[in-house]
């Protein structure tokens, strides 16, 4: 699939340039912007696979675009800076920024960097998955848990008696262990609080 890049740059012939660039390489590029308050704007409307964000630029600068970008949209940010912007770079650290570029931008440097940040950004979504599929399955079992010490309770069986009734209801409502379980504990509420 073909990335898809919002390019922002307030130089016009910067921001024509790494536009032909990545063209060229066979990116996408779906916006410009040529400051930091449009480009949230268009990050949201666009929702693109990467931003690649100039520091220095009118109304709002880079670093705090990124920020709203990288944290409130999950959209990885590649900073372009000049040489003398380096004390913003401690700054861009906590930013989530997936890397950043020196100028001046050549195809050389501009293209590696890009595939790099686009891996690694899929690569820690991979990741963001994981972890909520495993808090998920987490809260689940603890739910499982719950419905499980419930009925042991109230009919004075086994944890194993318990499990198994647990997985008969499953099968015989056709609903999933959790969905049984979370009736249960909330029927059990209910009964408590009556
Ligand atoms: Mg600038």
């Amino acid at each position: 699939m073909v990335k898809r890049i919002l390019v922002v740059e307030d130089e016009s012939i910067v921001l024509l340039d790494i536009t032909i660039m990545l063209k060229d390489a066979g990116f996408d590029v779906v916006g410009h912007a040529r400051n930091g308050e449009k480009a949230i704007e268009l990050a949201h409307a666009l929702q693109p696979d990467l931003v690649l964000m100039d520091i220095k630029m009118p109304k709002m600068n880079g670093l705090k675009a990124s920020d709203v970008i990288s944290n409130t949209f999950q959209i990885p940010v590649l900073l372009l800076t000049a040489f003398s912007q380096r004390e913003y770079i401690d700054e861009a650290k906590r930013a989530n920024i997936v890397g950043y570029l020196v100028k001046p931008i050549t195809e050389a440097n501009l293209i590696p960097a890009v595939e790099i940040a686009l891996l690694q950004a899929a690569n820690t979504k991979k990741y963001q998955e994981r972890n909520a599929q495993l808090d998920e399955t987490l809260a689940n079992r603890k739910v499982i848990e719950k419905a499980k010490g419930i009925i042991m309770k109230r009919k004075n069986v086994t944890e194993e008696i318990a499990y198994n009734k647990l997985r008969r209801l499953s099968m015989d409502k056709q609903l999933s262990m959790e969905t049984v379980a979370r009736l249960i504990i909330s029927n059990d509420q209910k009964q408590v609080n009556r």
